[in-house]
This record gives C-alpha cells, structure tokens and sequence, in this order.
C-alpha cells in the first residue's frame, strides 16, 4: 500500500488522484492533503478520507475546517495552513509518494521540501521546474530522489524513454492540442474572451492551464520542463500540433526510430502511471484502437502563438528569464480572467517583462521566489501599460 500526501488535493489533478485512490483502494491510500482556499471540498476528501493531516491556505480558513471536522466527529486529522502547512504535508513521515498538483510557483516551496526528505514525487505542477528546475533536479540526484512526470506529455516521454538509452536519444516531440484557438483568424485574436479560453477542445484542467492552453504558453512551459526534466538544450525539445490529442508525446533515436505513447485523453492514466511505477497496473482507461481512424499533425504557429516563441527565447536565455516567464504569465492570466487584459496582453506583458530582465542563475529557493516576486511586481506595471 503506497501512502500519498497530495498537494493540491481540491484541484483537477488532485481530485482524479483521489479518483485513482477510490479504484485503487488496495494500493493506494491518501494521507495528507494540502488544499488552496475551497474549504467545502475539503472538508469533504477529509471526512471521505480521514488523513492525519491537512492544510488550507489561510488560519481563518483552517479555523473553520477544525470546527467543522469536530462537529462531524472527525477526530484524528490535524489542521495546518499556509506555506509552512504545505512543506508539512509534503514531508509527512508516514508518506512514501507526494503529488506535487498545486497550481504555480505556491507549490514551489512544498515540492521542493518533498525532495529533500527523499520522497518519491509525482510532479503535475510544471512551473516549479520551469522556475526552479535545476535546483530542484540538483537536490534530488544529490538525495537519490525518484521524480516521476505527470503531466502527459512529459509522462509519454518517460515511457518512450524506457525504449533506448539516453545518449541514444535525438530529439523529443511534445505534442500539443493547439488549443481552442488554432483555426481562429489572427485578425479575431484580440477579441477573445475569458468563456472562449477557458473551452478546451480535448482537456477539463484548472483555469490557469487552460488559459496557458490557449495562448499555447502552457506548451512553452512544458519545453522548459522537458528540458530539466530530461537534460535536453532546447533546440532538441520540439513540438508538433496535433489536434486529436492522441499521441501524447515522442522520443526521436539516433537510428531513425521515433516512439510514441497513445492513450486516452484522461489525466488519470498518467498519475497511474506514476503512482504505480515501476510497474503497470490494470484499470479501464482503454484507448480503443479499433476506432482510430486518423492522426493530424501541424508545425507551430509562431506568429499566432507568440508566447511559444517567447519560452524558446527565455529557455535559451537563462533561468531568470524562464522565472520571469512564469511570473509575468500567472499574473496577465489572472487580470485577463478577470476582464482586465485582453487575451494579447498576455504575450505583450510577458514580452515585455523578459526585456526587462537580466541573465541569471538562482542559487536558491529563496532567491528563485524573490525574482519571481520582482517579476509579478513588473508583469503588473507592464499589464497596465499594455491595455
Ligand atoms: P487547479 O486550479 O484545478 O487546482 C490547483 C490546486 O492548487 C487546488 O487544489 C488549489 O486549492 C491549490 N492551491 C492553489 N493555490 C494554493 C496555495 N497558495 N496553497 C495551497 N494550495 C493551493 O489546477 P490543476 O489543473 O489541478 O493543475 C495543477 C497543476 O498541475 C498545475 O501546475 C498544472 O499546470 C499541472 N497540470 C495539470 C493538468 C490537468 O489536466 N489539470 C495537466 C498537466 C499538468
Ligand atoms: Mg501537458
């Protein structure tokens, strides 16, 4: 039985995770939560799943979550909250498997700790390695630190990955949906509405992927992951649209031989993945082959999608600007949801903020979140200078 803490436990990732734990019960069992502000749901998972630890956002909210769960008879669960309530859930001695599924660089701190205590870590959460990926790699070779990807592109590589040896590989294909934008003229771009961004064509996530989804800076992020991930200069991370969503991603070998995982578009079949590695277990996730009829592919729109070219640039420039990257896009995403920034104010603010920064590597955690904070503070004044 693998014991899970789950960071972001209310979220999307973090409640087909708990889906998993349900038809999985003999395997997998969660005991620790750390959720954001949604006090319903998890006063919900804890009284579903008694954990001996959870943490929410704020005190006044744990506050309540206390009061609740003793009025519900609820007894042995301990109530923590904030940053600090995050970093104890994923360092829970009783946990072997922490799911790193807190949106933005507010799981940084967490999944960073999770690492150094030696867990096993199943990263959804892809901006912490787009902002602290080279520390955070760094401490887990040093601790022998197993880190498995999530997210499902990243996942599919793994798998393909398991097909040859590393110096054996060329290149890796991500794949990408193209969003609910890739046929939209460039002309209609600067129209689009949060209710328009927010309908994926193939993928239910979060609000903030979404929107990355649709500006395709989400792909961008998800180089810069493959990158740390795998070891790769970004010239050998490509991407190639293709729109059904069934590939989920390709490793290119030396001899010619391109491998690719197909499966379907269900975000459970990943965390199963991780979770069970390094063997398979069975489920009822099947793809159905027999009604596949056809695979499209298409190279990037640079032009439509500028924020793909703007990651390629901040990869290749240093990790202040992948930092910066992040930051300026989580803060033009929120003002766009809320009707602040129109949808090309998103790549103008995060244009903008990389020009403003300079070259530069974090030593540490610390000094990764100060430059993200310098960056959000820029992305703001550049957000209103872009409307
Ligand atoms: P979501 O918005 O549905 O959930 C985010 C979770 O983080 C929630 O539980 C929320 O309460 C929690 N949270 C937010 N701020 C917090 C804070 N300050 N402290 C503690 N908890 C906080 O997002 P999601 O779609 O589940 O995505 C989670 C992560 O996984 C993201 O990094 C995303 O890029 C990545 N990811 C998601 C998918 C997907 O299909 N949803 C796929 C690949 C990668
Ligand atoms: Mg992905």
């Amino acid at each position: 039985m693998k014991k899970i803490a789950l960071l972001g436990s209310t979220g999307s990732i973090g409640q087909s995770t708990l889906s998993l734990c349900e038809s999985h019960a003999t395997l997998f069992q969660p005991v620790a939560f750390a959720a954001g502000s949604n006090l319903e749901l998890a006063f919900a998972q804890c009284a579903r799943w008694r954990p001996q630890l959870v943490s929410i956002a704020t005190e006044e909210l744990a506050s309540q979550l206390n009061q609740r769960l003793q009025a519900a008879g609820v007894h042995g669960t301990e109530v923590v909250h904030g940053t600090a309530g995050t970093v104890r859930v994923a360092t829970l001695p009783d946990a072997d498997f922490v799911v790193s599924a807190i949106v933005g660089v507010a799981g940084l701190e967490a999944t960073y700790a999770a690492v150094l205590a030696g867990k096993t870590v199943g990263l959804a959460n892809k901006e912490c390695l787009v902002a602290a990926g080279d520390l955070i790699l760094a401490a887990a070779r040093e601790r022998g630190t197993i880190l498995l990807p999530i997210d499902s592109e990243h996942n599919a590589i793994h798998q393909c990955l398991r097909g040859g040896a590393a110096d054996e590989v060329k290149q890796i294909w991500l794949t990408a949906s193209g969003g609910p934008f890739r046929n939209t003229p460039l002309a209609d771009f600067e129209h689009i509405t949060p209710a328009q961004a927010l309908k994926h064509p193939t993928w239910t996530m979060g609000q903030r992927i979404t929107v990355d989804s649709a500006t395709m800076l989400n792909k961008g992020l998800e180089i810069i992951e493959a990158c740390r991930l795998f070891n790769l200069p970004p010239d050998r991370v490509r991407v190639t649209v293709h729109p059904q969503s069934t590939i989920h991603s390709l490793v290119e070998y030396i001899d010619g031989s391109i491998l690719a995982q197909i499966s379907v578009t269900d975000m459970r079949l990943p965390i199963l993945y991780a979770l069970s590695w390094p063997k398979r277990v069975a489920s009822d996730l099947t793809f159905d082959m027999t009604a596949l009829r056809q695979l499209d592919f298409q190279p990037p729109d640079f032009e439509r999608f500028p924020c793909l070219r703007l990651a390629y640039e901040a990869a290749a420039a240093s990790q202040a600007h992948c930092i910066a990257l992040n930051a300026a896009d989580e803060i033009a995403v929120d003002l766009f949801l809320k009707g602040d920034l129109p949808f090309l104010g998103i790549p103008r603010t995060i244009e903008a903020v990389l020009a403003l920064t300079r070259a530069g590597s974090p030593a540490s955690i610390a000094e990764v979140l100060a430059w993200d904070g310098t960056a959000r503070e820029q992305a703001r004044e550049a957000a209103l200078q872009t409307v």
